[in-house]
């Protein structure tokens, strides 16, 4: 059986972070494995509070596991502090491990900060060049690479800027524009250094968490399988719009996806 890791922060509501994550892997029939991160107090409406998990611990937790069993795909989410990056830097690389996927989870929906400062320029600087793959949202590819994105053009220039970084491929997911041609699309743009290939979908109504987390999970469960970057894309794609679709109302805030 194949197999994944993710390594993300814990969500009460199963909703985001790594609960989120394993029922993805599981969906996709890849045996998913955990490494927490961080810890948070949150409901479908807010986040509380926020702990992050210490430098060792995390770190047991990382050699610990990955002594035992080599994930086939791995996924990082919230990492929250600079010593979790390192940690994981240190056993990507000493583990010799393969199809990385990243999701630069920068602040939630709900408008808290999902990591501390300085965080996401040592992930930019030190994981990004061990990825295959990395899954900013327009937000997070703006701060990334300081282009202002409100098009297609300005998706492309943000894209090749992160090529710099020394990942293999970048997939600016684009959700959330504002302007008239956009507004009622999500538009994402695939670019591998080479060519741009477009993702075009009719944006559906409301807010739902977890959309990122949902996305790169299913992303590295099909890289697991050995499906290729595009197709893997394809597919993710379709399982997120279905999840959005069939999503569950149970809290008072966002909606909760159907996986
Ligand atoms: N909580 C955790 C643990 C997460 O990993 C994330 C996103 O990565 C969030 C909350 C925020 O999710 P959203 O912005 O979709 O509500």
């Amino acid at each position: 059986m194949k197999t994944a890791l993710t390594i993300a922060g814990f969500d009460p509501t199963g909703g985001a972070g790594v609960q989120q994550d394993l029922k993805v892997f599981h969906h996709f029939g890849v045996y998913g494995l955990s490494v927490l991160s961080a810890l948070t107090a949150q409901n479908t409406f807010e986040i509380r509070d926020i702990k992050a998990i210490d430098k060792k611990f995390l770190e047991e937790q990382l050699f610990t596991i990955l002594s035992d069993i080599r994930p086939d795909a791995l996924k990082t989410g919230m990492l929250f502090s600079k010593d979790a990056v390192r940690a994981i830097v240190k056993v990507i690389k000493g583990f010799d491990l393969q199809n990385l996927v990243i999701d630069p989870v920068t602040i939630s929906t709900t408008g808290t900060a999902l990591l501390e400062n300085g965080v996401l320029d040592l992930i930019k600087n030190e994981l990004f060049p061990l990825s295959k793959i990395i899954t900013p949202n327009i937000y997070e590819a703006s701060i990334l690479t300081g282009v202002r994105i409100e098009d297609k053009e300005d998706m492309q220039r943000a894209a090749k800027e992160l090529k710099k970084s020394g990942t293999d491929t970048i997939i600016i997911t684009g959700g959330h524009f504002n302007n008239d041609e956009l507004k009622n699309e999500t538009l994402d743009l695939l670019y591998d250094g080479d060519s741009f290939r477009y993702y075009r979908d009719l944006k559906i109504d409301g807010e739902y968490h977890g959309t990122g987390c949902a996305f790169s999970a299913a992303l590295t469960a099909l890289l697991a399988v050995g499906l290729s970057v595009p197709s893997a894309v394809e597919k993710a794609k379709k399982f997120i719009t279905k999840s959005i679709k069939n999503a569950h109302e149970l809290g008072k805030g966002m909606r909760l996806l159907n996986i």
